[in-house]
């Protein structure tokens, strides 16, 4: 049965659950004023490709024809497989919108278990590939929740023995040390690049990009509603991607993520695991006692169930929310479970 995405409503002195930037964009109210409501916004969102591109891509990639703008990056999951139909593979856990979507659109989601360490088993995603006859794959690379990035060596391998489009959803790259996957793109025509803004301060404005050759962009655009961002994100986005401030906030994350780490490895009952993302996985089998417990602190987790029961996610804060998780999840007599 088709589940809606679990984004609790849960109010929180410290929010960490949802993988957002604790630092929000400066809005100027010139900015503001300089936008005709009464005017639908740009269809193309040319000024906002070309800010995206200058500022995120590498010169070779700076076409726009080779860019499609989503509605969040989300909405571009639901675009591909509208425009290239199902089976959709993917490993898990993974995000769960690439199952939900594939779902809603009547398509089978297909979903293989990570492998040690929870790297991809490239293997089994070829070969599931190949049985279903798929026509999509979803890999989330830094992977959304574990955390780490899978080996470029074995998406490599999933992208020349398969005959269909592989996404790598980079949405979590700017906070990692490992290559992206936009290198590539010139090599391979099944290959697409998924961004988004969300991740580095922006995910009020639902902002995400596909980078990939004009003629698959070209299919995917035709699944796209017309005004899908509208003229407040993008004018507020081009601003931003003009400055500073979205790579400082990134610096100062994956200081506090090393931080964090440390200091969660220090903690008897808890195992944690490295992350090159925005956010951290851990593990205890007192999981549920400590997200309740948290948000009696007024910290919100994330926490999972089925084959990810007993694991939590943290998203890294500012300072200050991170020390009020530690200083929380140091205690442990908030681990008893006990109503929120
Ligand atoms: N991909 C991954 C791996 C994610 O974790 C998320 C958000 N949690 C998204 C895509 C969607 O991001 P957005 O729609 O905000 O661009």
């Amino acid at each position: 049965m088709l589940e809606p995405y679990d984004a609790k409503g849960i109010q929180c002195r410290v929010k960490l659950d949802a993988n957002e930037s604790p630092y929000p964009e400066r809005l100027s109210a010139g900015l503001l004023k300089s936008i005709k409501t009464n005017r639908y916004p740009d269809p193309l969102a040319e000024e906002l490709r070309r800010a995206f591109a200058k500022r995120m891509l590498p010169a070779k990639l700076r076409d726009i024809s080779g860019i499609l703008h989503g509605n969040g990056s989300d909405e571009i999951i639901y675009n591909l497989i509208c425009a290239f139909g199902g089976p959709v593979v993917y490993p898990c856990p993974t995000f769960t919108m690439y199952g939900k979507i594939a779902q809603a659109l009547g398509e089978k989601a297909v979903e293989v278990p990570l492998g040690p360490d929870f790297d991809i088993d490239d293997r089994q995603i070829i070969r599931a590939f190949r049985k279903e006859k798929a026509k999509i794959a979803f890999i989330s690379r830094p992977n959304n929740p574990t955390g780490n990035s899978f080996s470029e060596e074995k998406i490599v391998n999933i992208i020349e023995n398969v005959k269909g489009i592989v996404v790598v959803d980079e949405a979590y790259q700017a906070f990692s040390g490992e290559n992206s996957f936009l290198s590539r793109l010139g090599k391979y025509e099944n290959l697409a690049v998924l961004m988004t803004l969300s991740k580095v301060g922006l995910a009020a404005l639902r902002i995400g990009f596909l980078v990939a050759n004009p003629d698959l962009i070209n299919e995917v655009n035709k699944t796209r509603l017309p005004f899908n961002v509208n003229s407040f994100s993008q004018a507020i986005a081009v601003r931003a991607l003009e400055g500073t401030g979205l790579g400082e906030g990134v610096k100062k994350i994956i200081a506090e993520r090393d931080r964090v780490f440390r200091e969660l490895g220090k903690i008897n009952g808890i195992a944690v695991f490295p992350s090159d993302a925005n956010f951290i996985l851990f593990h205890s089998p007192m999981a549920e006692g400590i997200y309740r417990g948290a948000i009696r602190e007024g910290v919100l987790l994330r926490n999972f169930c089925g084959p990810m029961n007993g694991y939590l996610r943290v998203t890294i804060g500012s300072r200050n929310e991170n020390d009020a998780f530690l200083k929380a999840i140091k205690n442990r007599k908030i681990w008893a479970e006990g109503p929120v």
